[in-house]
C-alpha cells in the first residue's frame, strides 16, 4: 500500500496563485476561481491515482491555508470577522485583512518555510462544526472515480498552534474541541461505507509536554470510537514522535504515520506499533527535499523494520506541499543536475517502485526509473560537477585564524571607535531601500536581455546615487547602497555561487498565493568572483560617510535553500561560510569598513527537538564565525536578525561574536528587549525603533520615546538607532520622512545625554 500525506495545491504552473490574484483584482469572478480550483484538485488526484498511490487525500486543497480552513471547520472565526456575512469574503479577510479587518497573524509551519495562520482561542471558546468543505471535496473526488482519505489537522495541533486571546492556554479548550471533531466524524461516517481519516498531529514532534500527551490520549481515545466505519490514522512528521506513539498505541486508532527521513529515532517505536497490531505509515520518501531517493537503500531499510509487511504502508515522509511539482518543465537546467532531482510527481513513481520491490512484485517495463536510479546515485557520488578538490582541501586545512577573529570584542570595538569615529547613538538602516516597480522592471529587462549590461549598471548606479543622497539629507551616520540589484537576499548570492543552481519552475508555496523558488545547493560551494564589491565601492565613492557592505550569512543561505543530502549539513554550512568569507575579505580590501552579514533565518532554523539544539548552535555559530573571521579588528561586523525570540539563545547570539547586532524590536512591543536586559551583553545593539511593515510614519516624539525605552536596557555607548528591518517593501514617501524623524529624535536624545 502506498500513501501520500498531502499534495501541493498551487498548481504546476501556479494556476491557483494566478486565479486567486485575478479574483482579488476583480478580473475573474468567484465561479471562475472555483472552476480553476476544481480542475486542479481533479488533476492532482489523477496524478496520484495514475502513479498507483492507494491513499490519496481530499481536504488537502486550500484557497489559502489549511489552518484557516480548520478555523472555519471548527466555527472558530474570531469575533472581529463576524460582521462579514459572505463566508468567502470572511475567509479572505482572515487571510489577508481588508480595509476594516486585520488579518490573522502568520507564522512558520514548524521548521519549514510554509506559513500558517494562527487561530485565536478565547477562554471558554465556542465551536460549531462546519463540514461543507470536507463533504464537497470528498464527493467531488468520488464523482471522479477517486476514493480519498480525508485529511484533517488534529485537535492537539490545532490548539497547540493557536494563540490564547487572553493569555489563556488554548489546549484548555480540548474537550469542547473534541466534541466538534466527533460531530464532524459522524458526518463523515455517513459519506461512505468505510472511510479513512488522517489527523495531522505534527505538534507532537516538538518535545511534547505532559499536558499535550494527555490531550492526545483523551482526544484519540474518544475519536477512535465514534464510528465503526472510520479508520483513523494519526500522522506526524519532521521529527520523531516516540512519546506520542506510546500514547497512541493504547487507543483504537488504526495507524500511525512516522517520518523516518527526519526522525530516525522513530525506529525506537516500530516494535511497539508492531505489537499493537496497528498499521505503520512509514515515511521513507523525503517529502521536503528534492533529491532522487536511493531506492535500494529505502527498500533495505523497510525490510529491516521489525514489523510484518502487512502492517506497513509505504509513504512520503510528509505532505508533498513542501516540494515543487515536477521536473518536466525544466528545460534549462543542467542535464546531470536534473537527473539527480525528484519533485512531487517524480516522488510518486519512486514511492510505487519502492513499494513494489519491498513486496517482491516485479516491475513493469515502463518502470526503468529503478535501473536509472541506481546509475544516477552512482554518478552523483563521483561527479566532478559536485566534488571540488580545492573546496575540500580548503575546508580540511581551516586554521584557527579562519575560525575566530583575532582580538576579543571589547578591544576590537575600542579600535573601531577610533577608526570609524561615529557619534553615540549612531543611526543606520538594515540595508534595502524601496524596491519600486521601476527598479523591478530594470532588473527584469536586464535578465530578459531587453537592455545591456552597461545600461543596466548605469541605471542601478543612479538608484544608488539617489539612495545615498536621501540618507545624507536625512543625516544618517552609517549608510547603505540600497540593494537595488537584488531580487532576493538569498537568490542574489545563490545565482553567483558555484555549486548552487535554480530551477525555472520549482515553485513552492510559502503562504496563500505567495510562492518561492529556493536555490538548489547541489555541489561543493565556491565563489568564482566578487559578488557585491562593485556596487558597494561605487556607493562608498559617492559619500564621505561610512558605507556599510551588505551580505547574506551562511546560515540563512542554507536555511532558505534545498540543501544537498550527500554531505553532512555541517560541511555544506562551512563551504558556504568560506564563500561568504571571500566576499568579506574583498570588501575589506576595497576599503569597506563596516560589513553586515544578515542572518534573518538563524532562529527559525532551530531544530524541533531540544536534544538537537546544541549541535545546531555549534554548527551555525561556527559557520557565521568562519564567514566573518577574516575581518581585521578595525573592520566592524554587523549582523541582523528579524523577529526572533532571543530569550533562550542569548549565549548563542553572544558566541556569534558580531560587533553589532541589529534586531526587530519595535513591531513586537519591545518584548525582545527583555532578553538583553537579563543578559550582560558586551557588544553593540541596534534595537529597531519602528515597524517597517506598516506604511505609517512614526513621529519624532514617538521615536524619542522608543529610543528612551531602549536606553533603559542598553548604555548609550552601546546602542544604535535603526528601523526594525529592511525598507524594501515601503515607498520613498514613507521612508524619507520616517528616517528624517528617526535622526531628529536621535539628535534630541543625544543633546539630553550630553547635557546630563
Ligand atoms: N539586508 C536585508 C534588507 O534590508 C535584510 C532583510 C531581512 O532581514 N529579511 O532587506
Ligand atoms: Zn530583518
Amino acid at each position: 500500500m502506498r500513501y501520500i500525506h498531502g499534495f501541493p495545491r498551487i498548481g504546476e504552473q501556479r494556476e491557483l496563485k494566478k486565479a486567486l490574484e485575478n479574483y482579488w483584482n476583480k478580473n475573474i469572478n468567484r465561479d471562475e476561481l472555483q472552476k480553476t480550483a476544481k480542475e486542479l484538485r481533479i488533476r492532482h488526484w489523477n496524478y496520484q491515482k495514475d502513479a498507483g498511490i492507494d491513499y490519496i487525500s481530499s481536504n488537502d486543497f486550500s484557497f489559502y491555508d489549511l489552518m484557516i480552513d480548520t478555523i472555519v471547520m471548527m466555527g472558530a472565526e474570531p469575533a472581529r470577522y463576524r460582521d462579514i456575512e459572505d463566508s468567502f469574503e470572511r475567509y479572505f479577510a482572515m487571510a489577508r485583512g481588508d480595509s476594516k479587518h486585520k488579518a490573522l497573524a502568520m507564522t512558520k509551519w514548524l521548521n519549514t518555510n510554509y506559513h500558517y495562520f494562527v487561530p485565536e482561542i478565547e477562554p471558554g471558546q465556542k465551536f460549531s462544526p462546519n463540514t461543507e468543505k470536507i463533504v464537497s471535496e470528498y464527493t467531488e473526488a468520488k464523482e471522479n472515480g477517486i476514493k480519498t482519505k480525508i485529511n484533517l489537522i488534529g485537535p492537539v495541533t490545532f490548539l497547540d498552534f493557536a494563540r490564547g486571546t487572553k493569555g489563556n492556554d488554548p489546549l484548555d479548550e480540548l474537550e469542547s474541541a473534541v466534541e466538534i471533531y466527533a460531530e464532524i466524524l459522524r458526518t463523515i461516517s455517513r459519506l461512505d461505507k468505510n472511510i479513512t481519516v488522517q489527523f495531522d498531529e505534527p505538534a507532537l514532534v516538538k518535545d511534547p509536554s505532559k499536558k499535550m500527551l494527555k490531550a492526545l490520549e483523551s482526544a484519540y481515545s474518544k475519536l477512535s470510537n465514534i464510528a465503526g466505519n472510520i479508520d483513523i490514522f494519526v500522522s506526524t512528521y519532521f521529527e520523531h514522535a516516540n512519546e506520542a506513539v506510546d500514547v497512541l498505541v493504547n487507543t483504537d486508532i488504526k495507524g500511525i504515520g512516522l517520518d523516518f527521513v527526519y526522525g530516525p529515532k522513530n525506529l525506537d517505536s516500530v516494535e511497539k506499533i508492531a505489537k499493537s497490531g496497528k498499521l505503520l505509515i512509514a515515511g521513507v520518501v523525503d517529502g521536503r527535499n528534492i533529491w532522487v531517493s536511493d531506492i535500494d537503500g529505502k527498500v533495505e531499510f523497510l525490510n529491516k523494520l521489525p514489523i510484518e509487511k502487512e502492517q506497513v504502508i509505504v509513504s512520503s515522509s510528509c505532505s508533498l506541499l513542501h516540494v515543487p511539482y515536477t521536473l518536466r518543465y525544466e528545460e534549462k537546467m543542467d542535464k546531470n543536475v536534473k537527473s539527480w532531482l525528484s519533485f512531487a510527481l517524480e516522488k510518486l513513481d519512486e514511492l510505487r517502485i519502492i513499494d513494489k520491490l519491498y513486496r517482491g512484485e516485479t516491475l513493469g517495463i515502463d518502470e526503468e526509473p529503478y535501473l536509472k536510479n541506481r546509475k544516477v546515485n552512482k554518478t552523483r557520488k563521483s561527479s566532478v560537477q559536485i566534488h571540488s578538490l580545492s573546496v575540500k582541501e580548503r575546508l580540511e586545512s581551516l586554521t584557527y585564524t579562519q575560525k575566530e577573529r583575532q582580538m576579543p570584542a571589547p578591544q576590537r570595538l575600542k579600535i573601531q571607535h577610533e577608526v570609524l569615529k561615529y557619534p553615540i547613538l549612531p543611526t543606520t538602516t538594515i540595508g534595502s531601500f524601496p524596491q519600486t516597480a521601476e527598479v523591478r522592471k530594470l532588473r527584469k529587462d536586464f535578465k530578459e536581455g531587453a537592455i545591456g549590461e552597461k545600461e543596466y549598471k548605469s541605471k542601478i548606479k543612479e538608484f544608488i546615487d539617489y539612495c545615498v543622497k536621501v540618507q545624507e539629507e536625512a543625516g544618517l551616520d552609517v549608510l547603505v547602497h540600497g540593494e537595488f540589484e537584488r531580487n532576493d537576499m538569498v537568490e542574489y548570492f545563490g545565482e553567483m555561487l558555484e555549486g548552487v543552481t535554480f530551477s525555472q519552475n520549482g515553485w513552492v508555496q510559502s503562504y496563500g498565493s505567495r510562492c518561492v523558488k529556493p536555490p538548489i545547493i547541489f555541489g561543493d560551494i565556491s565563489r568564482p568572483k566578487p559578488m557585491t564589491v562593485e556596487w558597494i565601492t561605487y556607493a562608498q565613492s559617492r559619500t564621505e560617510k561610512i558605507m556599510k557592505g551588505m551580505l547574506t550569512g551562511p546560515v540563512t543561505m542554507l536555511n532558505w535553500s534545498f540543501v544537498r543530502d550527500d554531505l553532512p549539513k555541517e560541511t555544506v554550512y562551512k563551504q558556504m561560510a568560506l564563500a561568504i568569507a571571500d566576499e568579506v575579505a574583498d570588501l575589506q580590501d576595497a576599503g569597506i569598513k563596516i560589513i553586515q552579514v544578515d542572518e534573518a533565518a538563524f532562529k527559525e532554523g532551530y531544530p524541533l527537538r531540544s536534544e538537537n539544539r546544541a549541535q545546531y548552535e555549534r554548527v551555525a555559530v561556527e559557520a557565521f564565525k568562519i564567514s566573518t573571521a577574516v575581518a581585521k579588528p578595525e573592520t566592524q561586523i554587523h549582523t541582523h536578525m528579524c523577529y526572533s525570540d532571543f530569550n533562550d539563545i542569548m549565549p548563542t547570539i553572544d558566541a556569534m561574536d558580531a560587533d553589532v547586532i541589529t534586531i526587530e524590536t519595535a513591531r513586537n512591543g519591545n518584548r525582545l528587549l527583555e532578553a538583553f536586559k537579563n543578559y550582560n551583553y558586551q557588544k553593540e545593539v541596534g534595537a529597531g525603533v519602528y515597524d517597517i511593515h506598516s506604511p505609517r510614519i512614526p513621529s519624532v516624539e514617538e521615536l524619542e520615546k522608543e529610543i528612551a525605552d531602549r536606553l533603559s536596557v542598553f548604555p548609550a555607548s552601546k546602542l544604535w538607532v535603526n528601523p526594525d528591518c529592511g525598507l524594501k517593501t515601503r515607498k520613498w514617501e514613507e521612508v524619507i520622512p520616517s528616517l528624517e524623524n528617526m535622526v531628529k529624535a536621535t539628535r534630541n536624545i543625544r543633546a539630553k545625554i550630553v547635557t546630563l
